[in-house]
């Protein structure tokens, strides 16, 4: 079986500071993800998460081990890698549209093809009526949409998500995450998130990854077999209160550990 991303080997030291020690913040960590898999990456806060996620986007470099996409290492940031933070990332002197339409304007899209890619995205994400407004003016809910419209609008080959939803109140966050699934489930984008909130994880995904507390590791793989497409009404059913039983059990110890550092 090919693989669309293969994480192999990788691991991460962070230097001491201040003549400390140094950081193992990531083990040797083993990943293969399927074309149009929607894999969810849940550990508790400090287990390495993030620093995995910005390896596979080459936006830092592993200690040991190399990051395959299509084949290919990954060797720096690129188009084909789209990437959203849980900080908003907007460019705060960019319109919506100009968010949306900025990797396409840096690849050199001729504008017109440009502006149907954006109006796309600009309905799929539901922001309709906004295209001129500036970030500030938006809700969070907004600002994470258009986030992951620019992301999509690359048409990259995977989405690396990192707790994107974890600013928003409860409410906004479920529609996000509907909002999400639904496109996956149209579009069946690659795609890999990363959160620590269990029912996140299981809601979106195919397979649930679970770290360990620092220094992190994949200690457990779930395959999540609920129907699509899934509407937040599942999230009540036994199969999934059943799979919510089973992470909590997988993290409980590991959230304790890292509630000490
Ligand atoms: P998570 O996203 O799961 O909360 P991170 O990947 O952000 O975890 O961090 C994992 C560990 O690595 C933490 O202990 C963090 O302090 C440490 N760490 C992350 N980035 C750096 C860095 N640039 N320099 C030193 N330590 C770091
Ligand atoms: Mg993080």
């Amino acid at each position: 079986m090919t693989h669309k991303l293969l994480v192999e080997g990788v691991s991460r030291t962070f230097p001491g500071v201040r003549g400390g020690a140094p950081v193992l913040a990531l083990t040797t960590t083993d990943i293969a993800v399927a074309e149009n898999d929607f894999i969810t990456v849940l550990g508790p806060s400090g287990c390495g998460k993030s620093t995995l996620l910005r390896i596979v986007a080459g936006l830092d470099r592993p200690t040991t081990g190399r990051v395959l996409l299509d084949g290919r290492p990954v060797t720096g940031p690129g188009p084909e890698r789209g990437m959203v933070f849980q900080s908003y990332t907007l460019f705060p002197w960019l319109t919506v549209a100009e968010n949306i339409a900025y990797g396409l304007t840096e690849r050199g899209v001729p504008a017109a093809a440009a502006r149907e890619t954006v109006a796309h995205y600009v309905d799929r994400m539901g922001l309709r009526g906004f295209e001129r407004h500036w970030p500030k003016q938006l809700s969070g809910g907004m600002q994470q949409r258009t986030a992951i419209a620019r992301a999509l609008a690359n048409d990259p080959a995977i989405l690396l998500l990192d707790e994107p939803f974890g600013a928003l109140d409860n409410q906004t966050r479920a529609l996000m995450q509907e909002l999400l699934l639904g496109i996956w489930e149209r579009d069946r984008k690659t795609v890999l998130f990363v959160t620590h909130d269990i029912e996140e994880a299981i809601f979106l995904a195919s397979r649930v990854l679970v770290m360990s507390a620092r220094p992190g590791r994949i200690k457990a793989e779930l395959p999540v077999e609920l129907d699509h497409p899934r509407s937040y009404r599942v999230k009540t059913t036994p199969a999934f209160t059943e799979l919510k039983a089973r992470l909590t059990e997988e993290i409980r110890a590991d959230a304790m550990l890292a509630a000490d550092v």
